[in-house]
Order: C-alpha cells, then structure tokens, then sequence
C-alpha cells in the first residue's frame, strides 16, 4: 500500500511481473448500456476485466450487456447512476468497492448532444451538456483516483495504479456550429485529462482520452440512417467508412491494458481521418 501523500517509487517495465491484457482488472464503464460504451464493456471483459455496466434510464439494455458478458463467462454488475449528480457517482463507486474490491480502469464514456442554434441556445441546454459530459467525467475521474492513490500499484495485476480513458470527441478540436455546448464540453475534456494526467503521471496513474469521429450509434442516427446523409458524412472521412463502436473497443482495451504503459495524456483520435481536414485533400 502507498500512503496518500507519497507517489509510488518508480517501477521500470521489466519489474512488472506481466503484460497481459486485462485478465484480473476490475472497470467502471458509463453509459455502457448502449452504442461505444457497450461495445467497450464488452470488449474489456473479453479480455478478462470484470466491469459495471453504469446506465441511466435503460436499465433493460444494461441487464442485456451483463447477461451477454456472463454468457460468455464474464463477470459484470449492472449500476443505475447520473453521472453528473456527485452523490449518486459516489455510490456508484461505493458499489463497485463493495462488490469487485477496487477499481483499476475508469472508461468516461457517458456523454448527450442538445442540439441548437447559439442565439436559440437555453441555459438549461448548455448546463446539462457541460454538466453530463465534463462535470460527469470530473466527478467519475476524482473517484477513481482516490481509489487509485490510496491502492497503489499491484504488480501482479498492471504496471499502473489505474487508469482513466475519456471519451472524448474529435471536437474537442473540430469547431462545431449548432453544437457548441457539445464542442466546449470536449474541449474541456481536452485539458481535463491532459491536466489530471500531469497531476497524478507520479503516482503511476495513467490519464488519457480516445477521441472518436463519426461511429454508427444512437447518438448520430440522422447522420448516417440514410445513404444520402451516409454519402454527405463520406465527404469528411478520407478512410471512407463510418466508424463502428467495435473500433473504439479495441482502442479502448489496448489503452487500459500494459500495451501502452508509457503513454499519458494523450488524445488518440480514432476518426477515419476526419482531423486531417479533408476539405484540403485537393487544392487549397
Ligand atoms: P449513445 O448510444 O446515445 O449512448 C450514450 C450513453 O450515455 C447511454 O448509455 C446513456 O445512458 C448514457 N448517459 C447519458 N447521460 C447520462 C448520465 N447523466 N449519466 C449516466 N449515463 C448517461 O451515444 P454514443 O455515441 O455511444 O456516445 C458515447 C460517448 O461517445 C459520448 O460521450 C459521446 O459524446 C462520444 N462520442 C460519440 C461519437 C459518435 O459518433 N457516436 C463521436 C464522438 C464522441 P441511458 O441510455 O441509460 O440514458
């Protein structure tokens, strides 16, 4: 155990008894009853962690992802939670504490659009974005960290005292106009992570973002539904598909897992290229 006050000692890779993926990992998961964070629940569990499955109202569709991980001999606990409501985000830690001992990897995935125009915009639009998408991810990151901290390292489970993934969003760089609580939320989540990240390296705490581009959920159903609105989103993705929740899963497992042990405070976009400013492919 390491004190509170005191980082962890420095431990070089080949101390670290294994690199196996996440066989023995205990993650927290929100939203994790539909689109990304569904996808992402299942594959960590694949590779072994045992994972809540945090919701809000779909309580069915998180009772569906945790039959499916049992199914395949998985372990997984179904917790009802506003993320953006402290008490509720610290009984959901109390739970996870009490039903699996610690928690090493925190997926910060829960996140909403209310769109508007910015002169049509209501307060209450730009508060419950920024409110669910970056107080949410603030709240569920202050909890894990604590955790983290006042664990330490295990050697025998991962390299790292535990580790954080945002899920952010290209726009957390791309500006976007009719969204801009949205665009300021992940904006936030940019310099959220890279802050924490820089705040807690010491105590072997990795803290990172996985930025996605146009991935096939309930989110952006308009966007991709018809094939002209499919052929319209074409024209800002230079690798020309959509994106699917499975590729951040596997984004996600080799960020939480001791593959990228010596990475901290990044933003791994995960977009087809959508950052590349295609409008610049020809001409410009
Ligand atoms: P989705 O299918 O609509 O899922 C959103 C999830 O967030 C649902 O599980 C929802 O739970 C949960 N949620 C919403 N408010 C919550 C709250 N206050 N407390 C707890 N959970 C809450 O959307 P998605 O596309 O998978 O989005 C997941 C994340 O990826 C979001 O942060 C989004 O910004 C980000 N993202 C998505 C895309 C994309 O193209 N799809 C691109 C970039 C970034 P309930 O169903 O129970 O309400």
């Amino acid at each position: 155990m390491n004190s509170v006050s005191e980082p962890n000692p420095p431990v070089t890779m080949p101390q670290c008894k294994s690199l196996h993926r996440l066989s023995g990992q205990i993650a927290l998961v929100t939203g994790a009853n539909s689109g990304i964070g569904r996808a992402v629940a299942l594959s960590l569990a694949r590779e072994g962690a045992a994972v809540g499955i945090n919701y809000l109202g779909g309580r069915d569709a998180a009772m569906a992802v945790v039959d499916e991980i049992t199914q395949f001999g998985g372990q997984a606990l179904a917790i009802g939670a506003d993320v953006s409501d402290e008490r509720q985000v610290e009984g959901m830690f109390s739970q996870m504490l009490k039903t699996f001992g610690t928690v090493d990897i925190l997926i910060n995935n829960a996140g909403l659009q209310q769109d508007a125009a910015f002169d049509q915009m209501s307060l209450a639009q730009w508060q419950r974005v920024i409110d669910v998408n970056l107080t949410g991810q603030f709240l569920c990151a202050r909890a894990a960290i604590r955790e983290f901290k006042q664990r330490g390292v295990r050697p025998d489970i991962s390299c790292a005292a535990g580790k954080i993934i945002g899920i952010s969003s290209v726009h957390e760089v791309i500006p976007w106009a009719g969204h801009v609580n949205y665009a300021a939320s992940k904006g936030g989540v940019m310099m959220m992570t890279k802050s924490i990240a820089q705040e807690v390296a010491p105590y072997r705490i990795r803290v990172n973002s996985i930025c996605p581009g146009a991935i096939r959920t309930p989110i952006n159903r308009a966007a991709w539904e018809t094939e002209a609105a499919y052929d319209q989103l074409m024209t800002l993705i230079p690798y020309r598909r959509i994106g699917e929740p499975e590729d951040i899963g596997r984004a996600a497992v080799w960020m939480a897992s001791d593959e990228s042990d010596y990475i901290n405070g990044i933003s791994l976009f995960v977009d087809g290229g959508m950052t590349l400013y295609p409008g610049f492919a020809e001409g410009g």
